[in-house]
Formats: structure tokens, sequence, C-alpha cells
């Protein structure tokens, strides 16, 4: 998009051009799209019973990451936040633009962060059609168009009184690495290499997402928090929820801490990208096969129905205060 130049802004001499730039590092050949890269618009072709689920995300950085944060590892993460959204409503991943705002256009960053996001898009079969860059501060907006056949796609008003709640993964193990990274705890190196993983190179899980259409009535994916977005499928569907705080997964690094942060982390800590989703209690076990069939633990953390609301309890059945704030980018602290 060609707006004001800014003649402040003059390249250094070793700097690629913006068309040069996107031939170098994000045009690849079309696969599937009628047309990809290069035109005004990229072609899709509709596809016959099918619905396109549209989303998009932005990643900002000192909001979203940090600065100096590996390019790869950013390359993979912003993909994979949007590949997320389209697992949590059983979409089959197609295509993807990509909004990039450069305060350089540095070949060796460039590299590694095309490297990242391609080498996760060609694992789920998504193909780059188009795009937008400029230079500014650092910011990456993707868009991602995913296929579900229609009338299949899990939404959050879909859950019922009487459906049974699970979740993949171990969430709270991404918080459990950023509170090391903030300094609001220590972790020794062996507890927080395994969570910095889950926190810098998340998993989508779009095979399970696929597999659990016609099995779950709801999903939604935890990005701000588990208790939080639960509120969302809550308030979306009309239904009340009991969570049993003790049935949450563990893993072995937040088993061994104190009971308050564990709890924390795992309630209402953000950015796990694990699916939440409810079914119906006679469907268990397609739930189990589901998730085995593509190597996803899952854990079966409550069930919905009751009052409206969020009830916590913890093993014996107690009530627990589940005053934990979800993640709100506008929530005064
Ligand atoms: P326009 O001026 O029509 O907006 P641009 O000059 O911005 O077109 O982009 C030229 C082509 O390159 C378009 O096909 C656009 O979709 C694509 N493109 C631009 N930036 C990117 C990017 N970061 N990743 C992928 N494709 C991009
Ligand atoms: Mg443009």
């Amino acid at each position: 998009m060609a707006h004001a130049p800014d003649a402040s802004a003059a390249a250094p001499a070793d700097a690629l051009g913006e068309f040069e730039l996107i031939a170098r590092h994000f045009q690849r050949p079309a696969a599937r799209a009628v047309l990809g890269v290069g035109d005004d618009c990229a072609l899709l072709q509709p596809v016959a019973g099918q619905q396109w689920a549209v989303s998009t995300d932005m990643l900002v950085e000192g909001r979203h990451f940090l600065a100096g944060t590996d390019p790869r590892r950013l390359g993979h993460k912003a993909l994979a936040v949007n590949l997320s959204d389209l697992a949590a409503m059983g979409a089959q991943p197609h295509a993807f633009l990509l909004a990039l705002a450069l305060p350089a256009a540095d070949p060796a960053w460039l590299r590694e962060f095309a490297a990242g996001l391609f080498a996760l898009a060609d694992e789920h079969g998504i193909e780059l059609v188009g795009g937008d860059t400029t230079r500014g501060p650092l910011n990456l907006c993707l868009t991602v168009l995913g296929l579900v056949p229609a009338g299949a796609a899990l939404r959050r008003d879909a859950a019922r009184a009487g459906d049974e709640l699970w979740v993949s993964g171990v969430p709270g193990e991404a918080r459990l690495a950023l509170g090391h990274l903030r300094g609001e705890w220590a972790l020794e190196p062996a507890a927080l290499e395994p969570v910095l993983a889950r926190l810098e190179r998340p998993t989508p899980r779009v095979a399970l997402g696929l597999a659990l259409r016609g099995i779950a009535h709801a999903a939604i994916d935890v990005s701000d928090g588990l208790l939080g977005d639960l509120g969302h499928v809550l308030r979306a569907s009309g239904v009340g929820a009991e969570v049993l705080a003790d049935a949450l997964p563990r893993g072995r690094v937040l088993a061994e801490q104190p009971e308050a942060r564990r709890r924390a982390c795992q309630l209402a800590g953000g950015d796990d990208y694990e699916l939440l989703f409810t079914a119906p209690a006679a469907r268990r076990a397609q739930v189990l096969d589901a998730a085995a069939g593509c190597g996803v633990q899952v854990s079966r953390i409550g069930s919905m129905g009751g009052e409206p609301g969020l009830r916590l309890l913890d093993a014996a059945g107690r009530s627990i205060d589940t005053g934990f704030p979800s993640f709100d980018h506008f929530a005064t602290p």
C-alpha cells in the first residue's frame, strides 16, 4: 500500500526494497490457491458444501512478545496462535495473509522469521497467499482462512447442560515460564526448559479440533486464561459450569510448584493455546479415541449445567474463590 513517503526513513544501502523483500522471503508458487502472492488480490476457489472459517490475530512487540525475540520462534508463534483459532472451530487450515510492519528490512531477521513461519505452515498445509509490508514498529498481523463442512464448526454457543468439560494438554505451563521471564519466580533450568517451549513454540491443536467435529459441542482455545475463556463459552451458550480444580492436568513442572502459584497458572494463565471443549457424557469414549488418534492428552475437568455462572470446586467438593482475572488488554491493572 503506497502512502505519503517518509523522507526521514532512508533505507540502509544493504536493505531490501519492499517488492524484493516480498519476492525473496514470502513469495512461493501457489499450491492450492488459484492465484497467490503478487497480484492485487489472491484468488481462492470456494469449495461446495464448505464454509470459510476466518480469523485475524495481531502480535505487537512489547505487548505480545519481548523485543529481541528470536525471529524463527516469532514466525512459528505468529502462525501458531492463528492456527489455534482454526483448531478451536474444527476448521481445516487452507490459506493465510501476512501484514507486516518492520523497522528495517534486515535480511537475516527475515530469513529466520520466514523459516519459522513456513515450517509450521507446511506442517499444516496452509499457504501464504498475500499480505502487506510497511516500515514501522515491529508488528505482525496474520489472517487465516480454514474450511469446515457447513454446520460442523465447533462454536462457543453450542455447549449444553449435561456436557462434560475437557481440556487438552497442560494449561498453565506457558504462564509458569512467563512468570520466570518476568522475575515473579525463579525456575531451575530443568524445569524452565519444557515450559519455556510451551510459551515460545505453542502447538496449535489442529488435528484435535478436526477429530472433535461431530463429537464435541462447543470449543474455544485457551489464549487468555482457562476460567476467563470458559466464561465466554458460558455466556454464549447460556449455561453454567462446575470445574474441578484438582482434575486439571499438572505435568511434572506444575506439580512441583506451590499450590497458589500452580492454581493461578492453571486457571488464569494465558498463551497455552490448548483446546477447552464440551461433549455429551455419552461420547466420552469417542473423545478419548479422537485425542489418542492425534497423540494429544485430554483431561475431563468438570461439567456444564446447574446454576448460571462458574463454580470452582476442590477435591472435597468445597467451593474455591474464582477471583482470577483473565487477560484483558484494556482492563486497568
Ligand atoms: P497493493 O499495493 O495492491 O496493496 P502490495 O504492493 O502491497 O500490493 O503487495 C504486492 C503483492 O505482495 C500483493 O499480492 C500482496 O498480497 C503481496 N504481499 C505484500 N506483503 C506481503 C507479505 N508480507 N507476505 C505475503 N505477501 C505479501
Ligand atoms: Mg499493499
